[in-house]
């Protein structure tokens, strides 16, 4: 088999980690398997040399940041070869120039565009144990871009999709893709299968177990992935098309804390107003998320939406100084709130899962500000203070209720 084997900075955040993890390796090479790995930088090196690059210049251009930041997975790489070269096996490190991952140019989050798999097949057929950098590419000024925070990921499934790979395993310090974060759900429970698509929402909700483009790759090329963990042998998480041994109604609950609700106030019921005042925040480039649209007093009608804390001052900022083009008379903001999500493919098809949702909340007394709901996700947005307390009672109502069905 050619199995492709990512490990993340905690999985190789010092010596033993990285003699651990060099077993775990030639272990899968010793059975005839074709082994490439892909890692991430050692522990906290990656914010460690941010934090380096801020005191020095806080200013600093994007293309140097990268510069910088791909020394951290090029040391792993490496060191991991250092390692793997003292138990005595073949192996060869590579960047991601001397294997050839070509990106977009857009420094510090880059797109892999291609990659051109000869030299990592030839160091195979030569029977090497191939160690590669994750989340660094290059561009078309033979630069090295990186690929975003977390992009390791993205790396080790590109290179399992171009390799065709039987496998893309991401060993983490979990072991696997759990129904909520232990630490705020404690009936929390890992789950064997769960479906690309919900895995996409999840990791796009901050589940930071997986790269959110590296679950959108996974899905476009039908990768073979599984997330398990880098201590344990546990058998892990697969995600995959569809899930079938797991038909959950939910199987994802997510809490966001970093939410700000923003709520302009008495605006003219005529068109174009939202079309203005969202043209606004994204030429700020301010994402937004939840939006509500509810009407006001005679002709007025008021327009609420999220967005992450650290952009809620801009945007006040921004829309108040076109108050008078945009024509409010109103403008507050919340920084205590949270979004609170549910994911499940089951929701598709199944009409009662929004009154299970909100009967959850009303028997905890719990208030709902916002809502919003996609084919397989409902987002609510509620109090701060609240949020854990709605997470637990979700995750009660649907997935430990589900599960014990099961047994
Ligand atoms: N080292 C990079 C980061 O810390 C990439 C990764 O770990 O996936 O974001
Ligand atoms: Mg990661």
């Amino acid at each position: 088999m050619l199995i492709v084997k990512k490990f993340g900075g905690s999985s190789v955040a010092d010596a033993t980690c990285i003699r651990r993890v060099a077993k775990t390796i030639t272990d899968s090479y010793k059975e005839g398997n074709k082994v490439v790995v892909v890692l991430s930088a050692q522990g906290d090196t990656t914010d460690e040399l941010i934090e380096k690059a801020m005191e020095i210049n806080p200013e600093a251009s994007k293309r140097e940041m990268d510069m910088l930041l791909a020394t951290g997975e090029q040391q792993s790489v490496a060191l991991m070869a250092m390692a793997i070269e003292a138990m005595g096996y073949p192996v060869i490190s590579l960047n991601a120039f001397q294997c050839n991952i070509y990106s977009t140019s857009t420094y510090s989050n880059a797109r892999i565009k291609d990659i051109s798999t000869e030299r990592i097949e030839n160091e195979l057929e030569n029977k090497n144990i191939v160690i590669i950098t994750g989340f660094q590419g290059i561009n078309r000024h033979l630069d090295v871009t990186t690929l975003g925070r977390g992009g390791s990921d993205t790396s080790a499934v590109a290179l399992a999709a171009k390799l065709n790979a039987d496998i893309c395993e991401i060993y983490t310090d979990v072991d696997g893709v759990y129904t909520a974060d232990p630490r705020v759900v404690k009936n929390a429970v890992k789950l064997n299968e769960i479906t690309y698509d919900e895995m996409l929402e999840l990791a796009t909700l901050g589940a930071k177990v997986l790269h959110n483009r590296s679950v959108e790759l996974a899905k476009k090329y039908n990768v073979n992935l599984v997330v398990r963990s880098s201590i344990t042998n546990a058998e892990g998480t697969v995600v995959k098309e569809d899930a079938k041994v797991e038909k959950m109604l939910v199987n994802g609950v997510a809490v966001d804390k970093d939410v700000a609700r923003i709520a302009v106030i008495g605006l003219k019921d005529e068109p174009g107003v939202a079309f203005k005042i969202f043209s606004l925040l994204s030429k700020a480039k301010i994402s937004v998320d939840l939006i509500i649209q509810s009407i006001g007093r005679s002709d007025t009608k008021d327009i609420s939406f999220t967005v992450s804390r650290n952009a809620c001052n801009d945007a006040l900022k921004v829309l108040t100084e076109n108050k008078a083009s945009l024509g409010f008379e109103d403008i507050t903001s919340n920084t205590e709130v949270a979004k609170v999500s549910i994911v499940g493919a089951g929701m598709a098809t199944n009409p009662g899962v929004a009154s299970m949702l909100f009967e959850a909340t009303y028997d905890e007394g719990i208030n709902v500000k916002m809502i919003s709901t996609s084919e397989i996700k409902i987002s609510l947005l509620v109090n701060e203070k609240d949020a854990d307390r709605a997470a637990n009672a979700i995750h009660d109502k649907f997935i430990t209720e589900d599960l014990k069905t099961r047994r």
